[in-house]
């Protein structure tokens, strides 16, 4: 999959002084050039500190060329009509075809020395840590830096099913660089990769079956998006099947399709089976043990500044780790947020993070942006919850999209609005939308919640006329009734 792995090998700066033993030193050493890190990278360099970006594959991580920005092309091709050939195409033109010259030479225009390899850490002295850097040819450089910020991002866990090894299967990668599509796709997982996949290959032509373990569709939030976007993917003709486990793979009959056999014992016919159930945390071959960090291949954990623990809980000095590879992190967005708060921490004006409005979108149509906490969580966490609901068709912006297909009223509107507050302190604590925009619009929310804006501020202003942010005044307004009805 990667176009320009071996690539002339940049040498280690050599301009900058050497430590004692000869290794040349950096102020800062960044592992992984993803999402995380570039910005790492780049707001490091910007703050005048000398940087060595390590990168094993591509420059610009996942994000770029087979994650968010392949996925979301090829979803807004299949919502445009277009056909799957004419879909790659604007994919991999997006996606850079998958050659990152051009990302690599944007870090060297900001000033940093770009060194491909896998990136190790070697131990600490001094107030220094020291990094080992194996290069695809064989060479071996090592560096010290009072700052290195792990960023290695995380990977796709394959299910142990019974043969699924020997069945034609992809990942997320596979699936948003392939030519092919498939007749028929099964896709194992209905968290947001699967539903956007999945409606993405059932509008470009697949046969598409979805199988998700839990009770519903995007588990990790409220049970009534998940139920909404069955009934969105359903209509895309998708079958779903929810709270199914998977029995086995039978091998592939004479016109090639193996057999999905779930535990309920329907079976599902697939050519191609997507595996989209959740990844892990990059961290194998980090040499996390040799700075007294855990080890255990989970995600490492990190402060509020985004400082590396070690086994006893304590930051350990001038480490740092952002992105997928961090419990916190499992989006572009928060990424780049996390690698703002290392390098602000290191420029001498940090702020802890705040991670309670971290936006949880799904780009399917209509989108699904989900934010703060849900129910479950908002009471485990000992806050007194009340709900408000409000069916986002019944704005005027939705009766204006369902007429503006011909014939009149024949586009079908779908939404849902969910606002969960905090009744003794009187704002909200989350927020799930799904809706046309949704993505965009629910952005407001995630500023209330952020903020702590009062529910009476949050009622009192104005939203435009025709606008989806309409579909907010309805339940916060229910939202205040509750609150004053149990102050009476
Ligand atoms: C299909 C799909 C769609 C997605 N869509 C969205 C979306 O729309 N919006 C969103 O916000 N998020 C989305 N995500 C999530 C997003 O892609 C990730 O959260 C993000 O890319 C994580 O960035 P990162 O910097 O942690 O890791 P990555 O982008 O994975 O970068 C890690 C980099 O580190 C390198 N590396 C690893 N180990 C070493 C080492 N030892 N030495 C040197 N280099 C190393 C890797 O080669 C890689 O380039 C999507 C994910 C998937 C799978």
């Amino acid at each position: 999959l990667i176009k320009n792995p071996s690539e002339e090998q940049d040498p280690v700066d050599t301009a900058n002084p050497p430590s004692a033993d000869g290794s040349a030193r950096f102020d800062a050493v960044v592992i992984g050039t993803g999402s995380g890190g570039k910005i790492a990278a780049v707001e490091l360099a910007a703050g005048g500190l000398r940087v060595l970006a390590v990168e094993s594959g591509r420059v610009g991580g996942e994000c770029p060329y087979v994650s968010c920005v392949p996925a979301k092309s090829i979803l807004l091709s299949a919502r445009q009509g277009l056909s799957w050939q004419d879909a790659v195409k604007a994919r991999d033109h997006v996606a850079d075809d998958r050659d990152d010259t051009k990302a690599h030479q944007d870090l060297v225009d900001k000033g940093i020395t770009v060194l491909r390899g896998r990136g190790q850490l070697l131990g600490s002295t001094d107030g220094e840590l020291q990094v080992q850097v194996f290069a695809p040819n064989g060479s071996l450089s090592t560096v010290v830096a009072r700052v290195v910020v792990l960023a290695s991002g995380s990977e796709p866990v394959i299910p142990d099913i019974a043969g699924l090894a020997e069945a034609p299967t992809w990942t997320s990668d596979e699936a948003l660089s392939t030519q092919e599509l498939p007749r028929r796709l099964v896709i194992i997982g209905g968290g947001a990769v699967g539903c956007e996949l999945g409606q993405a290959f059932a509008m470009l032509g697949s046969e598409t079956s979805l199988v998700e373990s839990a009770a519903y569709l995007l588990p990790g939030d409220e049970r009534g998006v998940g139920e909404l976007v069955a009934d969105v993917l359903t209509s895309n003709g998708i079958a779903v099947h929810v709270d199914e486990e998977i029995e086995k793979i039978d091998g592939a009959d004479e016109q090639g399709f193996v057999r999905v056999v779930l535990a309920s014992g329907t079976s599902l016919l697939a050519d191609r089976i997507l595996v989209a159930g959740g990844r892990k945390p990059r961290t194998e071959d980090l040499g996390l043990a040799q700075v007294g960090a855990p080890d255990d291949a989970g995600a490492i954990e990190v402060d509020e500044r985004c400082r590396v623990l070690d086994r006893h809980g304590e930051p350990i000095q001038g480490l740092f780790a952002v992105g997928d590879v961090t419990p916190q992190s499992d989006f572009t967005h928060s990424a780049n947020y996390q690698a703002r708060i290392v390098a602000d921490h290191v420029s001498g004006n940090g702020q802890d993070a705040d991670y309670s409005a971290i936006p949880r979108v799904v780009y399917i149509e209509p989108a699904v942006y989900c934010v703060g906490l849900t129910v479950d969580q908002a009471k485990k966490k000992g806050v007194r919850v009340i709900t408000a609901s409000f069916d986002v068709a019944e704005t005027e912006r939705a009766t204006l999209l369902r007429n503006a297909a011909p014939p009149p009223g024949h586009r079908s509107v779908h939404g849902y609005l969910e606002l969960i507050a905090d009744a003794d302190e009187r704002r909200l604590v989350g927020a799930a939308c799904v809706g046309p925009e949704a993505d965009s619009w629910g952005s407001e929310l995630a500023l209330a919640i952020r903020a702590r804006l009062p529910l009476e501020l949050l009622t009192q202003h104005v939203r435009a006329f025709p606008t989806w942010s309409e579909a907010i005044l309805p339940p916060l307004r229910s939202l205040l009734a509750q609150v004053d009805q149990d102050q009476t």
